[in-house]
């Protein structure tokens, strides 16, 4: 059976079965991309975030525990990288709108989506709340790695020897190939848009997610207005990183890593994931070269674009 193609989680998601592919087993992934969407989407009604997001400064909600697992590990992420993660980045989030409306926001603006998104004015337990009216959380920076782990847990039990997700560029290798090699993904040359590949990550059981400036932007200018914002200054990231991929077994710690690391830069974002056991983190840089800090387990990276260089 050939590959399934789906759009959930406001992307396009590819799922390759190979010879295990049934029709049953293709409608359980992509049934299970959909709850998770509803649960997690801002901008479906009903879902967790957006009734939370309705309930700031007004009402306490119930969660589904979900829901609940995915924030704890956001609010894990937020401590661990200082606050360079941030779940509750949602009113500077919708400011920019990047993706949507091409606008530079005042300053103002600016200064008062900033001083909405402190991810410690939120209560989990007994209920959870955001406290301030206008609070927003956005979990979108996470949410695609969590799939994938929901989706491992599927082929797990359903006994499937080897399979590819792709969540919009994020992406999970189950298994190993036929001849027992591991798989071979492509890593995306950052200043090609979507086409060209600088590298090639060999691996096996492994989820590959990427941060870069490239996947959703506005250009005002000549300027590049791109989607990861620093909580600190409230503006798009600039630190002349192109993008961070981190390789890991857990999907979830494989994408808050890569956009916690991209908004940290490449002193504080290694040490981040140097200190994250069984992740490999590969930064790019606008100058073309890359540099690499970690191991994980089973995954090598060759280079392949000539006029990229590894630093050290
Ligand atoms: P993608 O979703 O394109 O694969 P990421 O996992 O890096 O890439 O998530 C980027 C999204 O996360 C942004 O579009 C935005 O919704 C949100 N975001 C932007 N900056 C931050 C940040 N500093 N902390 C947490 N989430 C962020
Ligand atoms: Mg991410």
């Amino acid at each position: 059976m050939s590959p399934r193609t789906e759009e959930a989680l406001g992307t396009i998601c590819t799922i390759n079965l190979f010879d295990q592919g049934s029709e049953e087993l293709y409608r359980r992934l992509f049934g299970r991309l959909s709850e998770i969407e509803g649960i997690f989407s801002p901008h479906l009604e009903g879902s967790d975030t957006a009734r939370l997001n309705l309930g700031a400064g007004l009402e306490p909600v119930e969660l589904s525990s979900s829901f609940i697992y995915v924030l704890d590990k956001a609010l894990d992420y937020a401590e661990l990288s200082g606050g360079a993660f941030n779940p509750a980045l949602g009113p500077l989030i919708k400011l920019w709108d990047i993706g949507g409306e091409a606008r530079i926001p005042s300053i103002f603006e600016i200064e008062e989506a900033l001083e909405l998104s402190n991810y410690r004015e939120l209560e989990i337990y007994p209920q959870a709340m955001l406290l301030r009216r206008g609070m927003a959380l956005d979990l979108g920076a996470i949410v695609k790695g969590y799939a994938l782990d929901e989706l491992r847990k599927i082929l797990i039990e359903e006994e499937i020897d080897r399979a590819i997700l792709d969540l919009g560029g994020d992406v999970y290798v189950h298994g190993a190939r036929p001849s027992g090699d591991p798989w071979r993904v492509g890593l995306q040359d950052p200043r090609e848009g979507l086409g060209g590949y600088l590298g090639i990550i060999n691996a096996q059981d492994a989820s590959i997610a990427t941060s870069g400036t490239y996947q959703r932007y506005f250009e005002i200018e000549g300027r590049r207005y791109h989607h990861l914002l620093s909580p600190f200054t409230g503006y798009p990231v600039e630190n002349g990183l192109m993008s961070v991929t981190v390789i890991s077994r857990s999907g979830i710690e494989a994408d808050a890593l890569a956009t916690a690391a991209f908004v940290l830069g490449w002193e504080e974002g290694r040490a981040l994931i140097a200190r994250s056991e069984g992740a490999l983190g590969i930064f790019v840089f606008d100058d073309e070269t890359l540099r690499l800090v970690g191991e994980a387990q089973d995954v090598e990276f060759e280079l392949i674009a000539g006029e990229y260089r590894l630093a050290e």
